[in-house]
């Protein structure tokens, strides 16, 4: 399955940031995702909850799919056209002398820690939460 190896190294390159950073939890993740990737986004965050749950690090943690749309530039009239619609004939000159800008990336963006909304981290169960957020959500308590 292509993409739980994708996942595989996702979650590795988020375990050496976290580790050189010194955090020890991550509760999101951003990935940027080219549109001619090859990547199934569907099948990527199924593959991504399967496996992340297995790691302490990543344990709980979300996993956000930012599409990047996929760019291609013509070297013959040197315009640049949408990928997908158009594929590897430039549509203003018809050349075949095309390359790709953008759109096959698999890239990590942004790592979020609990740490930064820590209330935000513990939606069931009082037991982590603050007295302060008891406090002030006194309906919560049944
Ligand atoms: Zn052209």
């Amino acid at each position: 399955m292509h993409e739980l190896g994708i996942v595989y190294h996702i979650i590795r390159d988020v375990e050496n940031v976290a580790r050189a950073n010194g955090v020890s939890r991550v509760s999101g993740v951003t990935l940027l995702l080219g549109e001619v990737s090859g990547v199934v986004p569907d099948l990527l965050l199924d593959a991504w909850r399967w496996a992340a749950d297995k790691k302490p690090i990543t344990q709980g943690a979300e996993l956000i799919v930012e599409p990047v749309e996929a760019v291609t530039h013509c070297e013959t009239c040197g315009c640049d056209y949408a990928t997908v619609e158009h594929g590897k004939t430039c549509p203003h000159c018809g050349s075949g002398e095309t390359c790709l800008l953008q759109g096959r990336e698999v890239m990590i963006k942004q790592i979020e820690t609990p740490d930064e909304d820590p209330a935000d981290a513990v939606p069931d169960g009082p037991s982590d939460v603050p007295d302060a957020v008891d406090a002030a959500n006194p309906l919560r308590i049944a």
